[in-house]
């Protein structure tokens, strides 16, 4: 009990505050609500099950998604022969600085290094070139969901890891047209499981020449901002243009008989959605989840005296029996512990409901109600919960995507000078709009004097009458700038 009482005191203090140290409040998050630990690889993690279930959940709604869209899931093998990678000059040029190599197999030394594969472009288009003969092959849909290794200096958990998951849509088609409707449509896929899914809003658009994918025509990305005012790139979609079947000598016969190089796209979202999801909703008590992403929507917590085990337990198996047959995610916290103690903990742990039940509710036929979001608490009869719950749900999913979206509102400004961009940088951080001259020079040097870059700029955005809000020279596009993850 001792031991027990000590745990309890040292609860939620054990988080940093967000306003304190936004930073270290992410790594007590990650830690305290067992979403992940430090793993004896240096740069690599474990996800542990609270984690991986809250991964699982956004994989499968990605994953219809995928499918209700026409792609279908295949695997490429982790090991990619050097040769390959290095065939795309623009893509092994980008990738190099980040690749781990297999030297050695079975006690001798390989002929051919192999690459751990930090993106599977060379080993689709390789195996492409071998499938793809006539248009009548055309197009190919795939994805896959895989681990990827990419050598990094500095990590976090979920936001920067050597080897993290992902999936990476690849599809080759006909036209560029119809190569850059598949890019388009998938950003807009990420995008609406991002807010219907996450509760996530996130901005569309087009990266710059400097911040594009290597090896892409062009890049387009969703961004959202997190609770510290910093921009996170949650999802890329690319244009490849035919860049890789050239490389790779990804050729079909057309409809009028000529030989042409297919159309590629290229597309991922990663585990980094778990971060995103941890730094748009968490508060000083921990984590806050959607309810579409929590491994639990409801956590139910019998009140009582000592005989509770007798009175009041079997009345709160009953809820959750009921909830858990109406398809809600439903868990029952029946250890001996006070239950001040395990509302701190499902708090931190961001479960959207807690159902609290005593003596006293049992004769009144109701159960007390409280939402992780708002802190409400009230009453709700016994008769039809499941029916209630599922509508508070909703409600909760609702509410917060509306919340992220009014803080990205209220952190989001128009800027034209200079003065007031760097200002903006300098104080609340947040989303600075601004006029941009398209020149790859005034980007560098913004960054250098702000730490800003342009994160995205609108898809057939209008070129604004205001001149670049660094250089003065006429601007091409309206930018998205932050300082970002
Ligand atoms: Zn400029």
């Amino acid at each position: 009990m001792t031991k027990n009482k000590a745990k309890s005191d040292s609860f939620v203090t054990e988080i940093t505050p967000q306003s304190q140290d936004f930073s270290r409040w992410y790594l007590d998050v990650v830690r305290r609500a067992e979403l992940a630990d430090y793993s004896p690889v240096k740069g690599c993690m474990v996800i542990r099950p609270y984690g991986y279930a809250i991964w699982e959940l956004i994989q499968q709604a990605l994953d219809r998604e995928f499918k209700r869209t026409g792609h279908l899931n295949a695997y490429f093998p982790l090991f990619i022969p050097e040769s390959l990678l290095t065939r795309e000059a623009e893509h092994v040029e980008g990738f190099a600085p980040q690749v781990a190599y297999v030297t050695h197999g079975g006690g001798e030394e390989l002929e051919e290094k192999l690459v751990v594969r930090p993106t599977s472009e060379a080993i689709f288009g390789t195996m492409y070139a071998k499938w793809i003969q006539s248009w009548r092959d055309l197009p190919i849909l795939l994805n896959q969901w895989a681990n990827v290794v990419r050598w990094e200096k500095v990590t976090r958990p979920f936001l920067r890891t050597t080897e993290f998951l992902w999936q990476e849509g690849h599809t080759a088609h006909e036209t560029f047209e119809e190569a850059e409707a598949e890019t388009r449509m998938i950003l807009d896929l990420y995008a609406s499981v991002s807010e219907d899914v996450l509760a996530m809003p996130v901005v569309k658009g087009i990266k710059s020449e400097s911040e594009k994918f290597a090896g892409a025509l062009r890049t387009y990305s969703i961004e959202a901002l997190m609770g510290d005012g910093r921009a996170l790139q949650a999802g890329t979609s690319h244009n490849l243009g035919q860049n890789f079947a050239k490389a790779f000598d990804i050729t079909f016969q057309a409809r009028d008989k000529s030989v042409q190089h297919v159309w590629g796209t290229s597309w991922g979202v990663s585990t980094r959605l778990v971060g995103a999801v941890i730094m748009t909703h968490g508060d000083d008590s921990g984590l806050m989840l959607p309810p579409a992403v929590a491994p639990y929507q409801v956590v139910v917590v019998p009140i009582g005296r000592d005989n509770w085990r007798e009175t009041v337990l079997p009345h709160a198996r009953e809820i959750e029996a009921q909830l858990s047959r109406a398809g809600i995610r439903v868990t029952l916290d029946d250890r001996d512990e006070r239950p001040g103690w395990k509302f701190s903990e499902w708090e931190l742990r961001g479960v959207p409901v807690r159902l609290e039940i005593g003596p006293k509710d049992i004769e009144k036929s109701q159960v007390v109600v409280v939402r992780r979001d708002s802190r409400e608490k009230a009453s709700l009869p016994m008769e039809a919960l499941p029916q209630a719950v599922g509508a508070l749900l909703e409600d909760i999913q609702h509410a917060m995507l509306d919340r992220a979206l009014k803080f990205r509102e209220e952190r989001t400004q128009r800027l034209e000078t200079y003065d007031a961009f760097k200002q903006a940088m300098e104080g609340r951080p947040g989303f600075a709009i601004a006029p941009w001259c398209g020149s790859t020079d005034c980007e560098a040097q913004i960054k250098v004097d702000t730490q800003a870059t342009i994160r995205n700029m609108p898809i057939d955005g209008e070129v604004p009458s205001n001149p670049c809000v660094r250089c003065g020279k006429p601007a091409q596009a309206e930018a998205w700038f932050a300082k970002s993850y």
